[in-house]
């Protein structure tokens, strides 16, 4: 079972991400803490990357790309993917598609977390006390948000056309949410 969480930032992903790890034993690809590592590492692609981290903006295609290729081609995590930022725009989510036909994998599930821009905020500045993460200011987010709408979320049209896409509404408790997750994988 390989699985998309997609939203906008601060819709949950992360938290639903290990909750679904945690339950099905699946390995969490998060590309935001891929990168993260890579900074706290110091290590030539984190030196490279830390002003866009920053300042919200996207590390290039071929990084990321990079990044999550090892991952998604490991026999002792192949088909136990979930992603948690991945793809955030068409030409990854092509990329994603090439590497995994290439492997005989698919994507099984696509889940949407709906997020209305004023709770995200509210979220966000919560999140930023409690995880001092640098690119959790109110700045940076009103770039982040505008990134998702202009290149993120098209590829919600991508995936919406295929089967055992869902919408949850994420502005629900999380276990609510992880409470209708659970529905999608018929447990
Ligand atoms: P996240 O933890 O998913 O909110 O990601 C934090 C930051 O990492 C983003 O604002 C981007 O700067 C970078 N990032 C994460 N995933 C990607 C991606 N798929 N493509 C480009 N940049 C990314």
């Amino acid at each position: 079972m390989n699985i998309i969480l997609f939203g906008p930032p601060g819709a949950g992903k992360g938290t639903q991400a290990k909750y679904l790890v945690e339950k099905f034993k699946l390995f969490h690809v998060s590309t935001g803490d891929l990168l993260r590592n890579e900074i706290k590492k110091k290590s030539d692609i984190g030196k490279k990357i830390v002003n866009e981290m920053n300042d919200g903006k996207f590390v290039s295609d071929d990084i990321v790309n990079e990044l999550i290729k090892d991952i998604v081609l490991d026999p002792q995590k192949k088909e136990n993917l979930i992603f948690d930022g991945y793809p955030r725009s068409i030409s990854q989510a092509k990329n994603l598609d090439l590497l995994l036909s290439g492997s005989e994998q698919k994507i099984d599930l696509v889940i949407f977390l709906n997020v209305n821009k004023d709770t995200l905020i509210k979220r966000i500045e919560k999140r930023k006390i409690i995880e001092k993460r640098s690119d959790d200011n109110l700045e940076t987010l009103a770039n982040r948000y505008d990134t998702y709408m202009d290149t993120t979320r098209p590829v919600l049209d991508y995936y919406s056309k295929k089967p055992n896409f869902h919408e949850v509404d994420g502005t629900l408790k999380i276990d609510q949410i992880s409470a209708k997750i659970d529905t999608f994988l018929n447990f």
